[in-house]
């Protein structure tokens, strides 16, 4: 087999290679059917035993909460952010919004079009390099809810600890650190996540809410953007992303192998670890980005002296098989997307990579 490249993609991104091997194994002929799981029907018994199955395997990965259900939706999590507010903002209500960056920034707009949005706290001023303090945030007083961004790609921040939401649900797109660390999810109405970052493909976007908040939605929107079509219905209102949800279940088999959330947190904090640690000895060789205290353990973003220097950084990077180093286009610098999947092996590659550029370059 050909060199697997250091996969740095912000998303999507790098998947276990056990996962692509096993599916690969499986392509042509899914147990025994004869055919692949894309050409099956949804609604056979092969299919929905998958579907289940990988539903059931997200909760337990999560302790089992109780009352909550798994959707799995299309539409990335960008649609989430309209369906929010459709479903769950009523007459006279807001969303209340905490402003991390770029991603929390696109839900709060939507929710601006469809219901009411409000600011429940800011890091702005700070140009999103920090998480606000937790005892900033405020939900408005007819907040319908509290909505954060986990962790905020394109900056590179990420919540340690959850606001306390009070009387109102909290919701939180965590479309690129779900399942990256053990979390509490009776703290959560709702958590959403595209499935391209941290659980799989591009395709499947999946929803973990408390069955109140999913049971009864309003009538007067289209039938497809209400949550209880798709909770009435397993998620089989029409048809699925049936490959992407197979491969998701695969994942998450993956990750149970890896020792659970646990085990994977510990293997993230050290692939972390061993980049800031880098980026902080390296004499203002490079610089991190966020404040230390809001640093993500998914997305690293960095900068060097000069523009000009990154991009040397980046060819030469790109020279020796490391993929995805560039940084956003809005913010630039560079960045290091470590999902889940993205192994020890090249964490440590960049890392020797970037003492040796230091070394010839600095
Ligand atoms: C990637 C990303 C999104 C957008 O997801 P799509 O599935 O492309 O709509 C939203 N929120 C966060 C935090 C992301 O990282």
């Amino acid at each position: 087999m050909n060199k697997r490249a250091y996969n740095f993609n912000a998303g999507p991104a790098a998947l276990p290679l056990t996962v692509l091997e096993r599916a690969q194994a499986e392509f042509v002929d899914f147990r025994e059917s004869g055919m692949s799981i894309m050409e099956m029907s949804h609604r056979g018994a092969i299919y929905e035993s998958v579907h289940n199955e990988a539903q059931e395997r997200l909760l337990s990965l999560l302790g089992n909460p109780k009352g909550y259900k798994v959707l799995f939706v299309q539409g990335g999590a960008s649609t989430q952010f309209a369906m929010i507010p459709m479903n769950l903002i009523s007459e006279g209500q807001v969303g209340s919004y905490v402003m991390t960056g770029s991603w929390a920034d696109k839900a709060f707009k939507e929710a601006k079009l469809v219901g009411g949005a409000h600011v429940a706290a800011s890091s702005e001023d700070k140009k999103f390099v920090a998480i606000p303090e937790l005892s900033s945030i405020k939900a408005a007083d007819n907040a319908a809810y509290l909505h954060v961004t986990s962790n905020e790609t394109i900056e590179g921040t990420q919540f340690a600890e959850f606001p306390d939401a009070g009387s109102i649900p909290l919701i939180a797109d965590m479309s690129s650190d779900i399942l990256c660390r053990p979390i509490d999810v009776n703290q959560f109405g709702m958590i959403y996540a595209g499935a391209q970052k941290n659980l799989g493909p591009s395709g499947v976007t999946v929803v973990i809410a408390k069955e109140e908040l999913l049971a009864e939605s309003p009538s007067n929107i289209p039938t497809i953007m209400r949550y209880s079509t798709h909770y009435k219905n397993n998620s089989l209102y029409n048809t699925p992303p049936s490959f992407s949800v197979y491969m998701v279940n695969e994942v998450l088999k993956w990750i149970e192998e890896q020792g659970g959330l646990a085990g994977i947190q510990s293997k993230n904090l050290e692939k972390a670890g061993l980049l800031y640690d880098h980026i902080d000895g390296s004499d203002g060789f490079y610089s991190g980005v966020a404040e230390k205290s809001s640093r993500s353990i998914m997305n690293v973003t960095f900068r060097m002296q000069s523009e000009e220097l990154e991009k040397r950084f980046v060819k030469a990077a790109e020279l020796e098989g490391f993929v995805g180093l560039k940084g956003h286009r809005s913010v630039g610098g560079l960045r290091a997307s470590i999902y889940n999947a993205v192994p020890y092996e090249s964490v440590k590659a960049l890392s020797d990579f970037m003492n040796h550029f230091r070394q010839t370059q600095g």
